[in-house]
C-alpha cells in the first residue's frame, strides 16, 4: 500500500461497470473508521471485484464504518446499499447530491429538461429502455447523511479536507490532502477525458436546470489555485501534472463554446438541432452526451453576453442582436 506524508495510506480497487466509460475506482482507507471513497455500481461482477480488492487491502467488509460518495452517479454509489447490508457503515453524499439518492423523479424532470432542449420522444423512450436492460442500477439509499464543503473527514492519524466542486453533478464532492497535495476527484477530473456537463435538474428546484459547465468552469478555477500533487480519478490512472490537465480542459470548452458560437444564426436553433449539426451521426446515449454538451456551452455563450434563447417549440437559441 503506497505511503504519503501525514499518515494518508490507501489502495485503489479497480472495479468493472456495464457502462461505456469502463472501469470505476473505490479508494480504500484502511485506517480506522475503514472507510470507502466510491463502492462502484450494483452489479455482480462490481460486488466480486471489491469484495476481492478489499480483501487483498487486508479489509473484511463488515469492518467498514463509512462509504463517502463522491457524487449521486449509480457507477459510484451502487453497491453502497449491499456493503451497507454487511457492515451497517455510515453513507455520506455532498448535499445537493443526496435528493437523487432517494428521488426517482430526479429522472423524470431529467426527462422534461431533453425534451425542452428538442431530444424526440422517441430516443428519449430508447434512453429508459436501454438503462432498464442493465438491471437495478440505481437502489435507492435511505439514511444517507449529507456532507458539505469545507467539512473535514478525520482517520487515525490523518484527516481530509471535503470539497465541494460542482459540475459534473451539483453535489460532486473530492476528497483532499492537503499535506500532500494528493486529491481524490471522483468525476471532477479524469485523465484521458473530458467529466460531461450532463443535463441535470437544480437538485433544489428540480423545474430548473442546472448550469453544469458554468459550475464546473468555476470550480476549476478553485482547483487550479490549490497545491496539487497527484490527482486519484474516479476512473483511470491517476493524473501526475494535474495543473496541465486543468490548462487543456479550460482551452477544451473555450475551444467548443466557440465552435458552438459559429453554428448559431439569428433565427433560432433547438438544442438538438445544433446538436446534430456539431456532432454529426450520433446514436443512443451519446445523443443525450451531445444535447448535454451543446446546452452546457450555450450556458457560457449566454453567461458571455454572446447568444439568447426564447421559447419555440421548446427552448430556441440564436445569435445575441447587438
Ligand atoms: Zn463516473
Amino acid at each position: 500500500m503506497p505511503a504519503y506524508p501525514n499518515g494518508l495510506r490507501f489502495e485503489r480497487i479497480v472495479v468493472p461497470t456495464p457502462y461505456r466509460i469502463g472501469p470505476a475506482n473505490v479508494y480504500a482507507f484502511p485506517d480506522e473508521p475503514v472507510t470507502l471513497f466510491d463502492c462502484g455500481p450494483n452489479t455482480p461482477a462490481t460486488e466480486t471485484a471489491l469484495m476481492l480488492g478489499l480483501e487483498g487491502a487486508g479489509i473484511r467488509p463488515e469492518q467498514i464504518g463509512r462509504i463517502v460518495i463522491s457524487h449521486a452517479h449509480p457507477d459510484h454509489y451502487g453497491m453502497a446499499p449491499r456493503l451497507q447490508e454487511i457492515s451497517g457503515c455510515q453513507i455520506l453524499v455532498g448535499e445537493r447530491d443526496l435528493p437523487k439518492l432517494t428521488d426517482r423523479s430526479m429522472l423524470y424532470a431529467t426527462g422534461r429538461l431533453l425534451l425542452h432542449a428538442g431530444m424526440p420522444v422517441e430516443e428519449l423512450v430508447d434512453m429508459g429502455e436501454r438503462e432498464r436492460k442493465l438491471g437495478d442500477l440505481r437502489p435507492s439509499i435511505e439514511g444517507a447523511a449529507p456532507l458539505s464543503g469545507g467539512a473535514r473527514l478525520r482517520f487515525e492519524g490523518f484527516e481530509l479536507e471535503v470539497l465541494h466542486l460542482p459540475g459534473h453533478t451539483a453535489g460532486h464532492i473530492c476528497l483532499f490532502h492537503r499535506e500532500s497535495g494528493v486529491l481524490f476527484s471522483g468525476d471532477t477530473l479524469l485523465l484521458d477525458v473530458s467529466p460531461n456537463p450532463l443535463i441535470e435538474p437544480d437538485p433544489m428546484d428540480p423545474t430548473e436546470r442546472r448550469q453544469s459547465l458554468v459550475e464546473y468552469m468555476a470550480s476549476l478555477d478553485r482547483l487550479s489555485e490549490l497545491p496539487l500533487s497527484t490527482v486519484f480519478t474516479g476512473h483511470g490512472e491517476p493524473i501526475e501534472d494535474p495543473h496541465a490537465l486543468i490548462e487543456d480542459m479550460r482551452r477544451h470548452h473555450r475551444e467548443r463554446t466557440t465552435a458552438l458560437a459559429a453554428l448559431l444564426d439569428d433565427g433560432g436553433k433547438t438544442a438538438w438541432q445544433l446538436a446534430g449539426e456539431l456532432f454529426p451521426s450520433l446514436e443512443g446515449f451519446d445523443n443525450f452526451l451531445a444535447v448535454s454538451e451543446v446546452v452546457a456551452h450555450i450556458d457560457l455563450l449566454i453567461a458571455h453576453g454572446l447568444a439568447e434563447s426564447d421559447d419555440r417549440n421548446g427552448v430556441a437559441y440564436h445569435r445575441r442582436s447587438s
